[in-house]
């Protein structure tokens, strides 16, 4: 980091430490990426640097790393025309025009080199943002409902710090935040699922503080509705507080190096919200799963984490006992994939932490958990564990390719998954055949093309 600020001051520009960066020093913290704003414009500092590469029109040049830091041009941001990004940025003259377009004072300190040998520097800090981190208290630089106005991603960045930090919410900068909170509804997806993110993968405070400050704020409702309609939805269990409160408390037990998962905690009961009859939220889990993949959608999660998350949200109400077969183990990790047994585990963990439950040892859960530990280790459960291949079968049957093929597979592992030392060639070939022999004949029965029923699954 000094390496930049030096080489930018060699170059003839004025360069600081800014941000984030002066920020956690100040409150004693190793910050993780560094910001660093400068009066060169982005190609110059393109030029100094080897590998940097210069990301978007807001003029932010990466120097990778390790540290990474993040050079930006001193910059007065004008003509916000929808609350989403600045329409034009302008260069600014100086520093000082740079913190003012700056969110919250404790982001708008900088801190200008003198000599950088000695680490020594001046604190540039025109809106007692030091008093604020010592105080404990998150304040808009400037007018906060112009700063509101100009970015409705600030509220939830607010949100953000004052959780992390512990810090309250100055007076005027909350009142501004609750009446501008349903201008939120016009912020892109991915500025909104970025935040969240940031939420959720905080070390720093649990996830429900943020996110019961958001619906205090009037933010849950605008920006993640279907989760805000769950407050006031009963809940039967040990732990008082409706089906939010629990959602909140699932979050809070999962870990926060995997945020996706938290948010699939956060997400689970989502359908309780509509399915509530005498005291039962039949099929919840698939509402849910629907609801939770519109929220991913809107807010452009990639559809590999939509899947993951709506994949378990469905699942999350499997009951187990005892009198499960060994079959029945097998068709739940088929169902569920052997991929996602982790998540589903971590996710009932975290659902019965929530719910003030405990799991008796060696029964419930953790005897699922062995069960399917040791059949993940010999039985078959995929196709591509079958003795026979779908060339195999269609050589020693004259079968021509198509659908059928899968589905005589599909079946053969059905059998497979009942019986596993039927994994033999010629048994499945056998039964193959059989199956072939089976289906009804097109012509008598006058159906287009034969097919080849899946038995059904438990
Ligand atoms: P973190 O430690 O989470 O990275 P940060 O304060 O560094 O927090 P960044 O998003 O990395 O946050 O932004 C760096 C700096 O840029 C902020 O400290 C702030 O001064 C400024 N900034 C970022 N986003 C905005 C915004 N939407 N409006 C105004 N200033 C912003
Ligand atoms: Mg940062």
């Amino acid at each position: 980091m000094a390496s930049v600020l030096r080489t930018l001051h060699r170059a003839g520009h004025e360069a600081a430490l800014v941000g984030g960066s002066v920020r956690d020093l100040l409150s004693g913290e190793q910050p993780i990426d560094w910001d660093v704003a400068t009066s060169a414009v982005p190609e110059q500092t393109t030029a100094l640097f080897a590998g940097s590469v210069w990301e978007n029109r807001f003029g932010t040049v990466t120097v990778p790393g390790p540290p990474r830091v993040e050079v930006t041009t001193y910059r007065s941001e004008s003509g916000y025309a929808d609350r989403r990004r600045p329409a034009h940025v302008r260069w600014g003259r100086s520093l000082r025009d740079d913190l003012s377009r700056r969110d919250f004072t404790i982001n708008a300190i900088a801190w200008v080199p003198v000599d950088l040998a000695r680490r020594r520097g001046l604190l540039i800090d025109p809106y007692d943002g030091r008093r604020d981190l010592r105080e404990r208290v998150l304040r808009a630089v400037g007018t906060p409902a112009r700063r509101f106005d100009e970015d409705a991603l600030r509220m939830l960045r607010a949100v953000r710090f004052a959780t992390r930090f512990g810090m309250r919410l100055e007076p005027q900068t909350e009142e501004a935040i609750r009446h501008l909170a349903p201008t939120a509804a016009t912020l892109s997806g991915e500025r909104v699922r970025d935040e969240i993110l940031r939420i959720l993968g905080s070390r720093a405070a649990p996830p429900s503080r943020a996110f019961l400050l958001m619906e205090h704020l009037g933010l849950l409702r605008v920006l993640l509705p279907e989760l805000a309609a769950l407050r006031g939805v009963p809940q039967g269990k040990v732990l008082p507080g409706d089906a939010l409160d629990h959602s909140l408390r699932a979050a809070d037990a999962l870990p926060p190096d995997d945020p996706i998962l938290r948010l699939t905690g956060l997400l689970h009961d989502l359908g309780k919200a509509t399915t509530l009859a005498d005291c039962h939220f039949i099929g919840h889990e698939r509402v849910g799963a629907d609801l939770a993949s519109v929220l991913m959608h809107r807010l452009r999660f990639a559809q590999s984490q939509v899947e993951r998350v709506t994949d378990l949200v469905g699942e999350h109400m499997f009951a187990y006992s005892p009198e499960w077969t060994d079959a029945a183990v097998r068709r739940f990790i088929r169902r569920v994939g052997a991929g996602r047994l982790d998540d589903l585990f971590a996710l009932r963990r975290a659902d019965n932490a929530a719910s003030g439950v405990a799991e008796p040892a060696g029964a419930g859960v953790p005897q699922l958990m062995a069960r399917v530990q040791r059949e993940l280790g010999g039985a078959p459960l995929e196709q591509r564990q079958l003795a026979i291949d779908g060339n195999e079968l269609m050589a020693a049957l004259d079968l021509p390719p198509g659908p059928d093929v899968g589905r005589l597979l599909a079946a053969l592992l059905e059998a497979v998954l009942d019986e596993p030392a039927r994994n033999r060639p010629d048994e499945l070939l056998a039964l193959a055949r059989r199956l072939l022999e089976e289906r009804p004949d097109p012509r008598a029965s006058g159906a287009r093309r034969p097919r080849i029923g899946v038995l059904p699954e438990t």
